[in-house]
């Protein structure tokens, strides 16, 4: 139960921010008797619910459809010119957005958590302040603050450049859009404008799109997405935007000068660590942003902790979530328990979609003495008829020593929902041999994983001399 004496404070929690990792903690402490409060200074339910993972999911839903209209007349369909209304899209989206958010709300009051709609700042260890300069004290703090947009280094005009917040809610579809960005919310945008019918150019500074992922499915995706009509500019900046009547004007690193409709900046995301009363408490942040904890989310002050994309550690949702519910029965339930963030599996909503789970090749080279690759590389059974230009991406990297298979990196259809299944598999320490033994479903794609028999490559230190790699095929 809580450690904490009901008398002496207001409450025995204040939770700031109502997104995915304060709304767990909330209730989940709330079910083992605290008294919660929690503060919410936009909507409940955070980024991933109100300008994050659901509405552009839904959005990514919405773009596919093109392809399906035009994947179906090679199965003998006559689909009439289809058209796409883009108000209607958002306003089914937004009504949808409501539904959730006042789900979120309804279950936090049915655990008796009080939902404060305020902005919150630590007063001192003890005491939080609303925007209204009401104080409520608390026995404990947890700062659930989320992240927000970067905008980058100033350059002229950049106030006209919208963030992912803002491209969920433009009033109409632009027709040409350039996205600054490389990473997956950059891609998952290109992708959901091209499928619209935007013309789309993603332009990013580094040599390849999502950085931090496999090589050979940086390179597979790019090509993908190029093979659609998306334009990839790696190598480059915006530098400037000029604005003439409606029309922008992104000028790039290298001179050349794109006319467009919008620009969007999805540069990266920081912690909303500013501005809420953790710089005269010592909270302590780390370098890279992000308040610093330890493995059960408290911070360098002993009743504060912190949960979520603000402490900038693996930011996604689920993470978020599982961090605040082990917050939750550490502080209030008598159980300890750290969050595992090794071997997180994730999807990018591409098209096609990608799932990775574990290490990148590059990774287990380093990681391991050997390592084994398997790759394929097929066309989907469903692309022979409709005749669509699109290949399927499997890779196996597997520990040589152990047989473990140690990352999986897919991109083809459904890959996300693939991956969370492989990711029990690999969490479980799964080895090759036992997605060898495991009996193929057929006719799939996802058959591919359990029947690929030979090695792409086969790197050894150990034959090759400490430190060198050699490979065997
Ligand atoms: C476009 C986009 C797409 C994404 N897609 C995915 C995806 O597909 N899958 C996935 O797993 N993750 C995705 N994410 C990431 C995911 O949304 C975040 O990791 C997750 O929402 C983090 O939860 P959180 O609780 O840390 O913070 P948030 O959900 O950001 O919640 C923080 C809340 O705190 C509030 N707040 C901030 N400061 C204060 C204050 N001082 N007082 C009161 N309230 C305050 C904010 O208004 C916000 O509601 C996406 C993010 C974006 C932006």
């Amino acid at each position: 139960m809580a450690q904490t004496s009901k008398s002496q404070y207001d409450v025995d929690l204040f939770v700031i921010g109502a997104g995915s990792g304060g709304v767990r903690a909330a209730r989940i402490a709330a079910n083992y008797g605290a008294r919660v409060v929690v503060a919410e200074e936009f909507r409940v339910g955070g980024t991933c619910v109100i300008r994050g993972c659901v509405p552009k999911k839904l959005l990514v839903y919405a773009s596919r459809f093109s392809h399906d209209f035009e994947d179906a007349a090679g199965f003998g369909w006559t689909v009439p010119e289809a058209t796409f209304s883009w108000p209607t899209l958002i306003a089914n989206k937004d009504r949808e957005i409501d539904r959730l958010e006042a789900a979120y709300v309804a279950n936090l009051e049915r655990s008796k958590v009080k939902i404060v709609r305020s902005r919150a700042v630590i007063e001192d260890p003890h005491t939080v302040r609303l925007a209204n300069g009401d104080t409520v004290t608390t026995d404990n703090i947890l700062i659930a603050t989320g992240g927000w947009p970067h905008m980058g280094p100033h350059i002229p005009g950049i106030e006209h450049a919208i963030s992912s917040n803002e491209a969920l809610h433009l009033p109409e579809l632009p027709k040409r859009i350039v996205i600054q960005g490389g990473g997956y919310i950059a891609v998952e945008f290109a992708c959901i404008f091209a499928g619209m019918g935007s013309e789309v150019t993603l332009v990013y500074r580094g040599g390849n799109i999502l950085r931090g992922f496999d090589d050979d499915i940086r390179e597979h995706l790019r090509n993908e997405m190029q093979t659609r009509g998306i334009k990839v500019l790696c190598g480059h900046t915006v530098t400037a935007i000029d604005k003439s009547g409606d029309e922008f004007v992104s000028r790039l690193s290298d001179g050349q000068a794109i006319a467009c409709d919008k620009v969007l900046f999805a540069i990266g995301r920081r912690p909303n660590c500013m501005g809420i009363g953790m710089e005269k408490l010592g909270i302590r942040c780390h370098e890279h942003g992000g308040i610093e904890v330890d493995e059960y989310s408290r911070t360098s002050v002993a009743n504060i902790y912190a949960v979520g994309d603000v402490t900038n550690r693996v930011n996604l949702t689920p993470v978020a979530i599982r961090e605040g519910h082990a917050f939750a029965d550490t502080v209030f339930g008598g159980k300890p328990t750290r969050v595992d963030h090794v071997q997180v599996p994730t999807a990018v909503f591409s098209e096609p979609e990608l799932g990775v789970i574990g290490l990148t090749e590059a990774q287990a080279r380093e990681r391991f003495d050997i390592v084994d690759v398997y790759k394929s590389t097929f066309r989907p059974m469903k692309a022979t008829l409709s005749g669509r230009a699109t290949r399927v991406f499997m890779k196996l990297l597997v520990d040589g020593e152990t047989g473990k298979v140690v990352g999986c990196h897919i991109a083809g259809p459904d890959a996300g929902e693939l991956i969370q299944l492989i990711g029990i598999a690999v969490k479980m320490g799964a080895t090759k041999a036992d997605f060898d033994a495991t009996m193929a479903v057929h006719p799939t794609m996802a058959e591919e994983l359990v029947t690929m028999r030979e090695k792409a490559a086969s790197y050894s230190r150990k034959t090759a001399g400490e430190g060198a790699d050699k490979a065997a095929e």
